[in-house]
């Protein structure tokens, strides 16, 4: 059995998640180009021949604006749901997409392939009808949480019993404030409805960890108000103060921004 997350792409200039579990092959977001994603697949030795589909999270650029070239390029399938897919039709935004891959998913409803069970759950972001997903085969579980203003009790649920997650670190608090963007620029990244920061997200990791979590990629960091090593010493720190160590523990990886960050199984 063969059950792995690996970030093709990771941040506010773009995202992509590969997901494979044996046959079942899913992209999760395409916020790259399409070569960078077939570039990305051969390095792991995947045929991008062998997908099964795209699963969106929302439409913002930095997690769509390759679906509709990978999508036409393999024949590939996207999954969005409703308000999802209304706003990426009349923006035109994936260009032409073939109805047969057009297919529509549910929040809280789980859709299989195969055995691999993927629930999309909802999550508070300034998109239309943003999604998180958790991925769950053969008795394991992978979740993906991005893209999250603040998260809620029901969202921290979902975290419950993962054995590996990607968790945003988007920002450090203090480098937005004093930092160059413009006040309602920085209002919105600091916003329920913006980006998890360090902090907070390092929070939420020592809360939700539990012996069998495995790994946890930090994802999604913004390029002006971020460092690697600050958002690994965030999580590091909040981690200690549980007497969870990283090595021993918990495997803490911060996610490549441009390029693949090492695939992490479970
Ligand atoms: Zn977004
Ligand atoms: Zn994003």
């Amino acid at each position: 059995m063969e059950f792995y997350l690996c970030p093709i792409a990771s941040g506010s200039s773009g995202n992509c998640t590969y997901l494979h579990a044996d046959e079942q092959r899913l992209l999760i977001d395409v916020g790259v180009s399409g070569k960078r994603v077939t570039e990305g697949l051969t390095e792991i030795d995947i045929d991008p021949t062998t997908l099964k589909g795209i699963l969106i999270t929302h439409e913002h650029s930095d997690h769509i604006k390759g679906v509709g070239i990978i999508s036409r390029k393999y024949d590939l399938p996207i999954y969005a749901t409703k308000p999802t897919w209304e706003r990426m039709e009349s923006a035109q935004m994936l260009g032409k997409v073939k109805e047969h891959n057009q297919r529509i998913i549910s929040k809280d409803e789980p859709i299989y392939f195969g055995e691999l069970m993927v629930t999309p759950y909802s999550i508070y972001h300034d998109s239309v009808d943003p999604v998180g997903y958790v991925f769950e085969y053969m008795g394991k579980k992978m979740v993906l949480a991005t893209d999250m203003g603040k998260v809620d009790r029901k969202i921290v649920e979902r975290f419950y019993n993962a054995d590996g997650i990607l968790l945003e670190f988007n920002h450090d608090v203090n480098m937005v404030e004093v930092g160059s963007y413009p006040f309602p620029l920085k209002q919105r990244i600091l916003g329920d409805y913006g980006h998890l920061n360090n902090e907070l997200a390092a929070k939420v990791l020592a809360h939700i960890y539990h012996p069998d979590l495995k790994w946890a990629i930090l994802g999604h960091l913004s390029n002006e108000n971020n460092l690697p090593d600050l958002a690994y010493l965030s999580a590091k720190n909040a981690l200690l103060e549980k007497q969870i160590e990283i090595g021993k523990d918990l495997q803490v990886t911060v996610a490549n921004r441009y390029n693949l960050t090492p695939i992490h199984r479970v």
